[in-house]
């Protein structure tokens, strides 16, 4: 492995990975900057690599990708001024569905195409669940490839349009795209943004200045000093310019499918979502949690960072003190570059270590925010029962999650989803604590907001990954052998 490529984390392989964060801005003066700090807000959603592109009228467009955090590789003076321009968009990246967990410096984006009209850049966030059959049309008829990402389908489709205009020609290419879609794409001159008719991943607007901004999360907007304006609409496409913004819906709209589990994981606490704090929603997932799963104990302890906000929630719920019994080495980042074996082994603890003195003799409630393979959640358990806790009753702010995703986020087989294979006493036993609940789905609906809980004619948001079914059939995945969710299931 070079040692430019950092490594998904070994102690960080139990979660489901959100694969990308866009961001992009125009009317600023020096927009890399801006767009490197944006990126740098949405770090969470994607480590393995960055790339910003902007353009300027003297030296056109200029681009850098790079392996590795935005703060190691866009902060250094020469790098920035490579990147002159007052507008700009940027990436970053976990990995895509074409190289998992490897990312290639070829895959990196933003993607750049030239056209007749002039130049476009595009910063991908979701999966194209149609993008195998796509390339291989694109390259039957004389395409050629420089990347194995799905997003590349975009460039080449746009440059078999016949658009007059770089967003003529994106909105002829997304409409045979299917799948997820929040796009930030740039011309010379305009900032486009768009997402696809189910809006699965979220994108939002912003206002700096006399200049626009287009981000993943909020949180990007508020690292800059931008204010929050909106939502961009499920099917909508906005154009920024220096003169104002244009907003049309051209993709068939249909009832909106936002993924859940921005909610529950991916999104940050400090970030607004559906009009709410992903933290107070979190919290209502905790309070939700305590009133279907409550049990006698002596403290309530989140699994850090993550779990935080639901462990509150469900402590202020049931009257069970808070605790902060387990404690997160914020440093650990991905400084073990290359983990020996020895280094390996010593597993969850690297990162995690317990409050002895808070544990003791306790029964614990563990809160966490989903179980994926289960592995991590066995090596807290032992690490929790190892400081002499009389219990351990673990609590889950998700549902089982039993379903890969295919919109966008990284997830195991299915057969490696604990869930898939287990009803929840054997994953009890298999965890060996002394009790293991889940939030239910309708649980979940209510503590985003739906009064009503999950209405199953019609839910409002995508579930596939606890429901198994998927607001899109993802076709490619299909063809490759994939069998969705049957009725008998
Ligand atoms: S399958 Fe799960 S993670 Fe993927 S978009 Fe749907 S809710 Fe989100």
């Amino acid at each position: 492995m070079s040692p430019q490529m950092p490594p998904a984390h070994p102690f960080d392989d139990d979660k489901l990975k959100e694969e990308c964060g866009v961001f992009g801005v125009v009317g600023v003066t020096d927009a890399a900057n801006f767009v490197a700090l944006g990126l740098h807000a949405l770090q969470h959603r994607g480590q393995e690599a960055g790339g910003i592109v902007t353009h300027d009228p003297k030296t056109g467009f200029n681009q850098a990708r790079r392996m590795g955090l935005v703060r190691d590789n866009f902060t250094s003076a020469d790098t920035m001024e490579e990147l002159p321009g007052s507008i700009g968009i940027g990436h970053v990246r976990y990995s895509t569905a074409g190289n998992k967990g490897q990312t290639a410096m070829r895959d990196v984006q933003p993607f750049f195409g030239e056209f007749s009209m002039g130049g476009a850049a595009i910063a991908h966030n979701g999966n194209i669940t149609n993008a195998v059959a796509l390339r291989r049309e694109l390259i039957e008829r004389g395409s050629i490839f420089q990347s194995s990402s799905d997003s590349e389908c975009i460039i080449h489709l746009m440059a078999r349009s016949m658009g007059r205009q770089i967003p003529d020609r994106m909105e002829e290419a997304l409409r045979k795209v299917e799948g997820a879609f929040s796009i930030v794409a740039m011309t010379r001159t305009k900032l486009i943004g768009c997402r696809d008719p189910l809006g699965v991943r979220p994108l939002v607007l912003g206002k700096i200045g006399d200049g626009w901004a287009l981000a993943s999360e909020t949180c990007a907007l508020d690292i800059i000093g931008a204010e929050f304006i909106r939502e961009i609409e499920a099917g909508e496409m906005v154009v920024a310019t220096d003169k104002g913004v244009e907003s049309h819906f051209p993709f068939r709209t249909k009832k909106s499918r936002f993924c859940i589990f921005e909610h529950v994981y991916f999104s940050r606490p400090d970030s607004i979502l559906g009009g709410r704090s992903v933290y107070e929603t979190r919290e209502n997932i905790g309070r939700e949690l305590a009133k279907e799963a409550a049990v006698d104990a002596d403290i309530v302890c989140p699994v850090p960072d993550s779990g935080t906000p639901a462990a509150i929630g469900y402590s202020l719920q049931s009257g069970i003190p808070y605790a902060m019994g387990i404690i997160r080495n914020n440093y650990m980042g991905r400084t073990f570059i290359e983990p020996t074996e020895q280094i390996r082994n010593m597993g969850v603890r690297l990162k995690l270590n317990v409050n002895r003195a808070l544990i003791k003799d306790k029964r614990v409630i563990l809160v966490d925010d989903s179980v994926v393979r289960g592995t991590t959640s066995r090596k807290i358990k032992e690490m929790i029962l190892d400081a002499g806790a009389a219990e351990v009753h673990f609590r889950i702010a998700s549902p089982p999650t039993a379903w890969p995703c295919f919109y966008g986020v990284d997830t195991p087989q299915r057969e490696k989803l604990l869930a898939a294979t287990m009803s929840e006493d054997e994953m009890r036993k298999h965890l060996g604590v002394d009790s293991l609940r889940f939030i239910s789905l309708n649980g979940l609906y209510r503590a985003v907001g739906e009064a009503e809980g999950r209405n199953n004619a019609s839910p409002a948001y995508c579930d596939a990954c606890f429901s198994g079914e998927y607001p899109v059939a993802p076709s490619d995945m299909i063809e490759q052998g994939f069998q969705p969710r049957t009725a008998a299931e």
